[in-house]
């Protein structure tokens, strides 16, 4: 799958998208997402498309800061 990621420095292959300790939305398809790796610690910053499954959380969030992004406004 297209959200799985390896670590580079220690090689875990486990790391997904959706475990993300932060996103910036840069677009409405693709964010920087900032995960840390759970065997080093290493803290990477992935530039990414969106994946699917985070459409949802994107869209809540949008309208919660009133992004933009999200439903329109009324
Ligand atoms: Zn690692």
């Amino acid at each position: 799958m297209a959200d799985v990621l390896t670590c580079p420095v220690c090689g875990n292959n486990h790391l997904h998208l959706s475990d993300y300790s932060s996103m910036m939305v840069l677009g409405p398809q693709v964010a920087l997402f900032a995960i840390t790796c759970p065997t080093c610690s290493t803290r990477l910053s992935l530039l990414r498309p969106i994946p699917p499954a985070l459409y949802e959380d994107v869209r809540c969030a949008a309208t919660r800061v009133r992004a933009g992004m999200g439903e329109a406004r009324a």
